[in-house]
């Protein structure tokens, strides 16, 4: 593990900038890993630290397409990336799976927890599976999550796959981190039911309807012209791409391979057109942002005197004598006083 250096002013062990970096070069799987669970950290000292890890790895990142997955919890996520993930290591692809849990605030790895989740996949030495946990980190799971892609990218994964549950506002998040946005979606169940929201359709590049076997065939069939239609009547995307529905069944392991070679064409396509580039520089406009607002917010949040006045501030809205938008706007303030009496 190269000069494993003890980081000691942070609160767990941590290793020197340089020992990350040559782990993650050197493909050490446990340092990658280390090096995510750093980036996840929100102690200033490891805040400091992860951020000259990914200046240091930067020029290593890049070299792999990134693809977001979202679906309603049972419309077969994980089998679907388990046999996804499968084929592409079979054709010497590395998959890293970054799964993201926006409830896991609340109880704790709900995505991940009570069931073995991609088994096969998880065996396999050429895929990398990581849950990444929500909420706790500086600017939510997004920056976390883009930490956790370069880092998996400089570790020579070459397909990076973020799976999140289709149930809000994640989905937006993901979208923004990855070139490549697919939503699975069940046959003949009905689209409330499926929390498909005309936003959700609009952020995917393709559709895939799973389960499409046995007595399902028929239903997802029918399904993906459905979808087809209604995809072309609102998208015009920037890209100019068209979104594509497709079927699959990943028990039977049917149009997987569709799947990849579709979102292969995607990325020729996109390369040559120059937008898979802009989009990404897009993306990192927009995380530069979301640090801003994270960044400020855990300056306020680090301050005591602050943390007083928030919770003073709670308890004028909670009666009712302050608005909290008038209530943010004191906050702020105040902050910025105490800024300039330093
Ligand atoms: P997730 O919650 O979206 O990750 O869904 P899972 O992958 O856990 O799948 C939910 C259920 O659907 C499980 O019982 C799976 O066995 C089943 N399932 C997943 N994929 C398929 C498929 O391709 N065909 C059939 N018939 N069942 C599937």
């Amino acid at each position: 593990m190269g000069s494993s250096k003890q980081n000691s002013i942070s609160a767990k062990p941590r290793f020197a900038v340089e020992s990350y970096i040559e782990g993650i070069l050197k493909k050490d799987r446990v340092m990658l890993s280390r090096a995510i669970t750093l980036a996840e950290s929100n102690l200033s000292t490891d805040r400091l630290l992860a951020e000259e890890l990914i200046q240091g790895i930067l020029p290593y990142t890049g070299n792999s397409i990134r693809i977001g997955i979202t679906g309603i919890p049972g419309v077969g996520k994980s089998t679907f990336i388990e046999s996804f993930g499968k084929y592409l290591t079979s054709i010497n692809k590395k998959v890293a799976v970054l799964a993201v849990d926006p409830s896991s605030q609340l109880t704790k790895g709900s995505i991940l927890g009570d069931k073995t989740r991609m088994e096969e996949l998880s065996k396999d030495e050429n895929a990398f599976i990581r849950p990444t946990s929500a909420g706790i980190a500086l600017g939510g799971v997004a920056n976390n999550t883009r930490e956790a892609i370069l880092l998996c990218e400089a570790a020579g994964f070459d397909v990076i796959i973020v799976e999140t549950v289709g149930v809000g506002q994640s989905e937006a998040q993901v979208r923004s981190m990855v070139d490549f946005f697919l939503l699975l979606l069940l046959g003949g169940a009905g689209d409330e039911l499926q929390g498909i929201k005309k936003g959700i359709m609009e952020m995917a590049d393709a559709v895939v309807i799973t389960k499409a076997d046995g007595e399902n065939l028929k239903k997802a069939k029918q399904a993906q012209a459905d979808f087809q239609h209604a995809l072309h009547l609102f998208r015009a995307a920037e890209s100019g791409w068209i979104p594509k529905v497709l079927i699959s069944s990943a028990l039977e392991k049917t149009g997987i391979h569709e799947v990849w070679s579709l979102i292969d064409s995607y990325q020729d396509q996109m390369i040559s057109k120059g937008y898979f580039h802009s989009q990404r520089l897009g993306q990192n406009i927009d995380w530069f942002h979301s640090s801003i607002e994270g960044r400020i917010k855990q300056e306020i949040m680090n301050s005591k005197s602050m943390q007083k006045k928030i919770k003073e501030t709670e308890k004028k809205i909670l009666s009712g004598s302050i608005n909290p938008g008038t209530a943010a706007r004191d906050v702020v303030q105040a902050f910025i006083q105490s800024l300039s009496l330093n």
